[in-house]
């Protein structure tokens, strides 16, 4: 309706449209997790659907469903299951949610698919679930983005971080997430609140339940307060590119002239 790529602002007959016409679908999986003491909880499902309709903008693609929840939250790259607010589903329920997704949209015709995945902890549950909705079929064909980039332009790293980066797990509800929130929806950022924080100790394994020392007192894992909205629309738009790159070399019938 009016024009929107958002699948859930489509009618019945746009879809039916959509898929008589060789559209693909583009499902963003994000979750809701604590986001330090100044963004909000919806962060991830925020960005799943709203960097995916920016790198989608010039192709074909509907967006959505949205998928809002997340495979459990992890102390080292989102702060684990202790604060409140983060809601975390498991693997077995987590990878059906997404699978079924999938399969519904297939079943009503879709053949090009897409699961962009903004939450780190979503990777490889979200592979298992595109595998399973795909598998045995050679008439389709799933890319699934288990990361919504590979990284960063050493242009735009210098821009944001200068010399000084704490490797992407640790950007949680940090730098990175504060800046293009701050671009996108900064009425929803309370920069006041925003505070630097670090773990005591970031082993390279995991102790459940999760000790306090390996997590933040905050939620946020690194420093949100050098957090702009100029870097975050540096961030934006290379994160933009990488899915317009995939988009063309995937799918390149339905980029739009
Ligand atoms: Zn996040």
């Amino acid at each position: 309706v009016n024009g929107s790529r958002v699948y859930e602002h489509q009618t019945w007959k746009e879809i039916a449209e959509a898929v008589e016409r060789g559209a693909a679908v583009a499902v963003p999986v994000g979750a809701i997790e604590q986001h330090g003491y100044h963004l909000p909880l919806d962060t991830d499902a925020f960005f799943a659907r709203e960097l995916c309709l920016a790198g989608s903008d010039g192709f074909d693609v509907i967006v959505g469903p949205l998928l809002p929840f997340g495979y459990r939250s992890r102390p080292l790259s989102g702060g684990g299951p202790t604060f409140p607010g983060t809601l975390s589903l498991s693997g077995g329920t987590f990878t059906a949610l997404v699978r079924e997704v999938l399969e519904s949209l297939i079943g009503m015709g879709f053949r090009k698919l897409l699961v962009y995945s903004w939450h780190m902890e979503n990777q490889n549950f979200v592979y298992e679930a595109a595998y399973l909705a795909a598998e045995g079929r050679d008439d389709l064909k799933v890319v699934v983005l288990e990361t919504p980039f590979d990284g960063l332009s050493d242009t735009a790293m210098a821009t944001m971080y200068g010399d000084e980066f704490p490797g992407w797990p640790a950007e949680h509800a940090s730098l990175m997430e504060t800046s293009v929130m701050l671009h996108m929806r900064p009425e929803l950022v309370d920069m006041e609140r925003a505070v630097d924080d670090g773990a005591e100790r970031e082993p390279s394994y995991e102790i459940i339940p999760p000790p306090a020392s390996v997590t933040t007192e905050s939620g946020a894992l690194w420093k949100p307060t050098r957090g702009t909205a100029d870097k975050g629309k540096v961030a934006l738009e290379e994160i933009a590119e990488h899915l317009q790159r995939v988009l063309r070399e995937e799918f390149p019938e339905l980029a739009l002239a």
